[in-house]
């Protein structure tokens, strides 16, 4: 339900409305808008009956909202979320680029590749130190270690950093050194998972489930709100379907899909997506074409000695003829690539 006070209504009238939400154990959730003020309500099982609030002094509307993520929908939310990250603020006209190696595998290989990704002018920097392999035997990551060496290549690039919380065991190490936990698509249903990164401030990276639906994306990104984290943002990574010419199918209709009812941020991984070197650099000029508001592209100095994912990594050369490509795309929709704010 959305409250829609009127344009002259009192203080008074306000905390009225609120504490009638709050003695039927529901939330309010203030919106302030350009002529008046609405009240959004979360937290009831069912449909709420207009009649509650229809008749109260100081109410202009009561309106039923449909869809159940109502933190994550625009119903509830004005304008456009910018999640801060560092100097960058990821969601607004900015493309923001996230760079690096599939996974952290040792501190010249982290160093070197970081050095390269951010002279081809990516924000920030990638890398796996808790990898989920879908085999036991295949590299599981560096761990802690892992997160340490990130730390280096952020103190000597001044790059944030992008990595992945994969349980909550590692949860408090991730944050420590994380500038963005990247929520996996194999954990996006790991609601547990998703209620503690709810707790926490950081901006988080939702990578869309291998088959989820744009409303079950939509519902874990109404998890990681629902605790009062506001720095969400979403990644289409690709899904499964039925051709088998490359890794997953990358869905670029999803992206206008999430703009028109999400007010979070969306971003392209066309790595995961292809999961072909060759088709990476088309799938992420096409994904700023579809008005993605940033791209995460694996990268890799030595692909055929990756522990992880070499196949679909670019060289740092073909990375660097892609961002110029990218900003001439952007530039084109009016949209370069995001510069450090004050
Ligand atoms: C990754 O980005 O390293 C990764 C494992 O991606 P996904 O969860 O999309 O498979
Ligand atoms: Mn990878």
């Amino acid at each position: 339900m959305l409250i829609l006070m009127s344009s002259d209504h009192t203080k008074k009238q306000l905390a009225d409305v609120l504490a009638r939400v709050k003695k039927l154990r529901l939330k309010p959730h203030v919106i302030p808008g350009k002529n008046s003020i609405a009240v959004g309500i979360t937290g009831n099982a069912g449909a709420l009956d207009k009649a509650l609030f229809e008749g109260l002094p100081g109410v202009a509307d009561a309106v039923p909202v449909t869809k159940p993520y109502k933190l994550a929908g625009r119903n509830f939310h004005h304008g456009d979320t910018i999640v801060p990250i560092g100097p960058y603020g990821l969601g607004g006209p900015g493309l923001v680029v996230i760079a690096g190696p599939c996974a952290v595998e040792s501190e010249e290989q982290l160093i070197r590749i970081a050095r390269a990704v951010k002279k081809a002018g990516a924000q920030l920097l990638r890398g796996g130190a808790y990898k989920p392999r879908t085999s036991p035997y295949a590299f599981q990551g560096l761990g802690k270690k892992g997160l340490q060496l990130l730390a280096k290549a952020k103190k000597e690039t001044g790059m944030p950093i992008v990595t992945e919380v994969l349980d909550q065991r590692s949860l408090d190490e991730v944050e420590r050194y994380a500038d963005v936990l990247q929520v996996g698509a194999r954990n996006m249903q790991n609601f547990a998972l998703l209620k503690d990164l709810s707790k926490l401030r950081k901006p988080i990276m939702l990578k869309r489930g291998l088959s989820a639906t744009l409303d079950e994306w939509l519902m874990s990104a109404e998890y990681l709100l629902s605790a009062g984290n506001k720095n969400i943002f979403l990644c289409e990574r690709g899904i499964r379907a039925f051709s088998d010419h490359a890794r997953n199918t990358l869905d670029l209709n999803v992206v206008p899909a999430v703009k028109e009812i999400s007010h979070l941020p969306i971003i392209v991984d066309p790595s995961h997506a292809t999961g072909v070197r060759a088709r990476v650099a088309p799938m992420a000029r096409a994904a700023v074409a579809a008005g993605a508001h940033g791209l995460m592209i694996e990268v890799h100095d030595r692909p055929d000695q990756a522990l992880c994912d070499g196949p679909q990594a670019l060289h740092p050369d073909d990375f660097a003829v892609l961002m110029r490509d990218l900003g001439a795309i952007g530039a084109a929709l009016g949209r370069g690539l995001a510069a450090p704010q004050a």
